[in-house]
């Protein structure tokens, strides 16, 4: 009995919360006048802390407020010039690092917009090899296309990061830090999280999507996505019991005061479709049958952008195989 009032209790500040998200929502799509692929929408997640959400599903930014200045993380060529105004309206505070999640295009590409405040980008080693050897040709291949959608790239520069590390990294500034932990190789080939205890928010990078099929990391055409890496991933998250209300995702909205729910959401997804594919692997399907007509389980139906499904079906198909099917 005393576990459905905490359940209920729970519903209830989490309906609260997302109102309140609801309302931050409406009010920054009228100022941007509607439905740009590439518009942010502000949210905020702590005092000091603001998520840039993309609704249509592209990457999400985030930033924290310090007395001594701002940290970014992820930065989208597309967009990161909305983060800065964003940013601007709320503190002179120069922008003094930035931090990307993995290498891909919709969170590493966009350092150039904040060259004014000349910041620190950091990433692992890992990152700035694919940074050089994968997603710098891909953003120079789009600069010389000179097609009107390729705008953002043929006014930017590709910017390489300026300190890597390997494993971990803790950042003190403006009484506040920043615990950056290099996960390993789930969603891309070297994922970053950060933990801001002082807020209460850990951000997940694309190790968390919510409401949304997750994405397989295609940075320059290659997939680099591991779903066994991604679970373990998930897993060193949760094992470390960390006081936090709201883990920030890479897509999707966010769920204020949700907690680890989002993270045990995100597992039971990879969980269960894999189970699925399993499933239908043994009644004798082929990936190309199981790919025509999957469905995916109850509590996933609603997640939007279904085409991102089939590559990790094939993920699925074939790590299955890898652990001895
Ligand atoms: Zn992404």
């Amino acid at each position: 009995m005393q576990g459905a009032i905490t359940r209920r209790a729970r519903a209830l500040a989490f309906t609260a919360f997302s109102a309140l998200a609801c309302a931050w929502t409406g009010s920054a799509l009228a100022q941007q006048g509607g439905a740009d692929r590439n518009a942010l929408v502000p949210h905020q997640v702590a005092e000091g802390v603001f998520l840039m959400q993309n609704p249509t599903g592209s990457g999400n930014a985030g930033f924290v407020i310090t007395s001594d200045g701002v940290l970014v993380f992820d930065a989208d060529v597309r967009n990161a010039d909305q983060t800065l105004a964003f940013i601007r309206k709320q503190t002179d505070k120069k922008v003094r690092y930035v931090v990307i999640s993995h290498a891909a295009g919709d969170h590493a590409t966009g350092v150039w917009h904040y060259r004014e405040d000349k910041p620190t980008f950091i990433a692992t080693r890992r990152q700035m090899r694919d940074m050089y050897m994968q997603e710098k040709q891909q953003f120079d291949e789009r600069k010389a296309q000179g097609r009107p959608e390729q705008n953002p790239y043929a006014r930017a520069e590709f910017v390489t990061p300026d300190l890597g590390f390997e494993g971990a990294l803790t950042l003190q500034f403006g009484d506040v830090t920043f615990q950056l932990t290099e996960e390993g190789h789930g969603h891309s080939t070297s994922d970053v999280t950060m933990f801001v205890p002082q807020k209460r928010v850990f951000f997940m990078g694309d190790l968390l999507n919510t409401e949304i099929h997750p994405g397989q990391s295609e940075s320059a055409g290659v997939i680099f996505a591991n779903v066994t890496g991604w679970v373990s991933s998930l897993d060193r998250v949760l094992a470390r019991n960390l006081a936090v209300d709201t883990y920030i995702p890479g897509h999707g909205p966010v769920h204020l005061g949700r907690g680890v729910a989002d993270l045990e959401e995100q597992k039971r997804y990879f969980l269960t479709m894999r189970d699925r594919v399993s499933r239908r692997m043994a009644q004798g399907d082929d990936l190309a049958k199981i790919q025509k007509d999957f469905q995916p389980p109850e509590e996933f139906a609603r997640y939007s952008r279904k085409e991102r499904m089939n590559n990790f079906l094939n993920l699925f198909f074939h790590q299955n195989i890898e652990r001895g099917f």
